[in-house]
């Protein structure tokens, strides 16, 4: 068992460093939110005031952040994980960032001597609460195989992309490929409402033949053909508009600093932008069917 000090304790890191806790580690948490906090030591937790004080003697840090600049901001600076964490501690970042911050952060983690894991995940807060996630890791061979045992108690796939920044970048591809997708299946079911195609007609054909995809066969747009889609729940989350939307700027961001056009992907999100900005935030990604069908 480990020490390890669990940075961000929100709607995902929560749960998250409660499995590690009922793994029996020796978790100290740290969260700007006090309730955050509070939750964390009812769930067997130990609160920390300070980043410093939560990655002291800690043998393992994890973190799970909004986005880089919080990341950037919790791991440098004299407050920071890399001034305040003993020596051979081994560094995860399982928040969703930006390619070139995590390549940043990883980077000055090695000059400091330390293995740091770029590690985000799929799954959303079902799969934190039930250690269901997926790891998509950056690192190095070595970082990997430390990191593995720890990731396993809160998920089930632990995937290896490649180097530091290649888990951020398995993350944004998936998504803004999820992203089109999901658009592409809502148009699919919008023209065929129009010309008079049954919905579960389509859904029967298409997901036996060359239209396949997962936006389709299980996560369906319309209601009726997959039960537990969330359009049969009324478009609640599930995934979540806003952070669809996070995902498809960050996948934006990162084909404008590698030079490649991504024409579909800058259009996916300027339609999630402007379902986001009509008051949809709070929706279900899928419920951008009803933005399409305007
Ligand atoms: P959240 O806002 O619920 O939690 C983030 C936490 O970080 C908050 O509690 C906040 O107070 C804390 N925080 C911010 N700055 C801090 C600092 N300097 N020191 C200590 N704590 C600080 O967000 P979330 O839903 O838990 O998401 C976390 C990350 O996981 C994001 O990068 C998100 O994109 C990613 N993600 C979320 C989901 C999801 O379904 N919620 C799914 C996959 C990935």
């Amino acid at each position: 068992m480990s020490k390890i000090g669990f940075i961000g304790l929100g709607n995902m890191g929560g749960p998250m460093a409660a499995n590690l806790v009922k793994a029996g580690h020796e978790v100290k948490g740290f969260d700007l939110v006090s309730e955050n906090l509070e939750n964390f030591v009812v769930a067997g937790g130990k609160a920390a005031g300070t980043v410093a004080d939560a990655v002291g003697d800690a043998e393992i840090v994890i973190s799970m952040l909004p986005a880089g600049k919080h990341v950037m901001a919790v791991y440098s600076g004299p407050e920071g994980v890399l001034e305040n964490v003993a020596d051979g501690a081994l560094l995860i970042d399982c928040s969703t960032i930006d390619v070139t911050t995590a390549r940043e952060i990883a980077e000055q983690a090695a000059a400091s001597g330390f293995d740091m894991l770029d590690a985000p995940v799929s799954g959303g807060i079902m799969g934190a609460q039930g250690a269901t996630l997926t790891f998509m890791t950056g690192a190095s061979d070595q970082a990997f195989a430390r990191a593995e045992p720890v990731l396993a108690q809160m998920g089930k796939n632990i995937i290896h992309a490649g180097g530091p920044g290649n888990g951020q970048a398995a993350k944004v591809c998936n998504n803004m490929l999820l992203g089109i997708s999901m658009i592409g299946v809502s148009e699919a079911f919008n023209l065929a409402d129009k010309l008079g195609l049954d919905r579960q007609k389509l859904f029967d054909i298409s997901s036996t033949a060359s239209g396949q995809c997962w936006s389709l066969t299980t996560y369906c747009p319309v209601p009726g053909p997959v039960a537990t889609s969330p359009a049969n729940n009324d478009y609640q989350p599930g995934f979540s508009v806003a952070m669809m939307l996070k995902d498809l700027k960050l996948s934006q961001d990162a084909a404008s600093s590698a030079g490649v056009d991504t024409p579909l992907g800058a259009h996916a999100t300027e339609l999630y932008d402007a379902f986001e900005t009509a008051g949809n935030g709070d929706v279900d990604f899928s419920g951008i069917i009803k933005h399409l069908r305007k």
